[in-house]
């Protein structure tokens, strides 16, 4: 605890003040002007006045000192301990109780202020305040980071010159609140940025002022292009089947009627287009699926070396159709992946069969399991190691600028010849799901005239029983 002043004030104070009238009475007794007795006994007298006012002073000083003290600290007034202050110290007790008064008026505005700027830091939108004469005066940790530090004091032509956004501002400068405006931002990465103005109070005197409000809406957007692609592709999609069994349907109604040889061919027509939007709403449906359960890992341990074996025996027949073989090229001690079975036997189903599919005819489809001795640059490893599958054809290959979007929904490098094979166009983005879903790694290497390779990482199952 902080000793009060008066405790230490006491006796040099004492002495200072009673010092005079000792010397006074001193040389009156001396000059025999007054008796000696007399000169002390009022000497004492004094000694003892003198102790009790300033005792009485210095408490009172005291109190004032610690509720001064309470004052800066921010503590609430303790009015029990607060005893009523009287005599000389009073003016010192009422100009205390004026600063407790006016305190909370000044301190508070000052700390409402800083409470403000941590919430508008905390905002996820880019906010800034804009002068009369259009310069930021003051930014958000959001708007530092879209636009860089160092923004008070700049023109916001500087950072938005779009007009829609500097007629809003000029607008919410003369007090009117403008439509939100749409604007791209330009860098390495283009952004797109909702920007509203909105006036802001002014006091008496002062001058306009303004605060751009700026989400960033690029995701969104990019989301709902998404979307509407999506929609378009599928309706694209089953357009085309659905279009032809109508048309087949009015044949064999009206011309074809009676005409058996038409028809026959026309059923198979049929069966082959009704079986194609089976096979796009299948996919459809174990994509949305997949998705769903996305952020839930697998956690079996799955023999993918048996996995594998069981797809090549099912594939087999297609291979053969179409001269290919299937080269297995499986180490014998792969250990067990974290893995749920269905799916990596839908990757590994879809990946062989495109290989069948696009690779030469009469041509290898090599399938090769090991454990990994590296994962593909950027992908950011969660598991000490890896199995990594191979499949590799010798077919035409796939030009470099199609890589990057092969696994997109209903991307085709050849649209006709997928459709010609019975393809969806969804068969590698369900891939993709999967092996997200499995925190694995997906790669693409090909080369035009050599062929193509798939390569599949999936996270070795380290320790937990086998469930598989
Ligand atoms: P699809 O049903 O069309 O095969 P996928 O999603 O499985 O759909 O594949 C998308 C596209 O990627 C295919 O249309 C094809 O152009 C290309 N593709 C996939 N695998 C191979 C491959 N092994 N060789 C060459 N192109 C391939």
């Amino acid at each position: 605890m902080d000793r009060l002043p008066s405790s230490n004030r006491f006796w040099p104070s004492l002495a200072a003040l009673v010092a005079p009238s000792f010397g006074v009475l001193g040389a009156l007794a001396y000059l025999h002007a007054i008796p000696w007795v007399s000169a002390v006994l009022a000497i004492v007298a004094t000694i003892v006045a003198t102790a009790l006012l300033l005792k009485r002073h210095l408490a009172a000083l005291a109190r004032h000192a610690k509720r001064l003290d309470e004052l800066a600290k921010g503590e609430p007034p303790d009015a029990l301990a607060r005893p009523a202050d009287g005599g000389a110290s009073a003016p010192i007790a009422e100009a205390v109780a004026r600063l407790e008064r006016a305190l909370p008026e000044r301190v508070q505005p000052m700390a409402s202020e800083a409470a403000l700027e941590s919430i508008v830091d905390a905002l996820p939108y880019a906010i800034l305040q804009i002068d009369s004469d259009e310069r930021i005066a003051r930014a958000n940790a959001v708007a530092r980071a879209l636009f860089g530090e160092g923004l008070e004091g700049k023109p916001l032509v500087a950072y938005l010159r779009d007009p829609d956004v500097l007629d809003a501002l000029a607008e919410a400068l003369a007090g009117a609140y403008p439509e939100a405006a749409d604007v791209r931002l330009a860098g390495s990465v283009e952004r797109s940025l909702r920007v509203r103005a909105v006036p802001l109070p002014r006091g008496s005197g002062s001058k306009p002022a303004a605060l751009l409000a700026i989400a960033d809406v690029t995701t969104v957007q990019q989301a709902e292009r998404m979307r509407r692609d999506f929609v378009a592709n599928v309706s694209h999609e089953l357009r085309t089947p659905l279009a032809t069994l109508t048309g087949f349907i009015e044949t064999l109604q009206g011309p074809a009627r009676d005409d058996a040889v038409a028809r026959e061919r026309f059923l198979s027509i049929m069966a082959t287009q009704g079986a194609r939007m089976t096979r796009i709403v299948t996919d459809l449906l174990s994509l949305s699926k997949i998705e769903e359960a996305e952020h839930t890992p697998p956690s079996g341990r799955i023999d993918a070396a048996r996995v594998l074996a069981g797809t090549l025996d099912a594939l087999s027949i297609a291979a053969k159709a179409k001269g290919t073989t299937l080269v297995p090229e499986i180490a014998a001690d792969l250990p067990p992946v974290l893995a749920d079975g269905d799916q990596i036997a839908q990757v590994f189903q879809n990946l062989i069969d495109n290989a069948i599919k696009y690779g030469r005819p009469g041509g290898r489809v090599r399938v090769s399991a090991r454990v990994a001795e590296r994962t593909p640059p950027g992908f950011v490893a969660r598991s000490s190691r890896y199995v990594e599958v191979r499949v590799e054809d010798d077919g035409e290959g796939i030009a470099r600028e199609h890589l990057p979007r092969l696994t997109e929904r209903f991307y085709r490098v050849d649209a006709g010849r997928s459709r010609e094979m019975g393809g969806t166009g969804l068969g590698l983005a369900i891939v993709k799901h999967i092996v997200n879903r499995h925190r694995g790694a997906l790669d693409i290497e090909s080369e035009i005239g050599r062929g193509t390779t798939f390569l599949v990482y999936l996270p070795v199952a380290e320790t937990a029983p086998a469930t598989a």
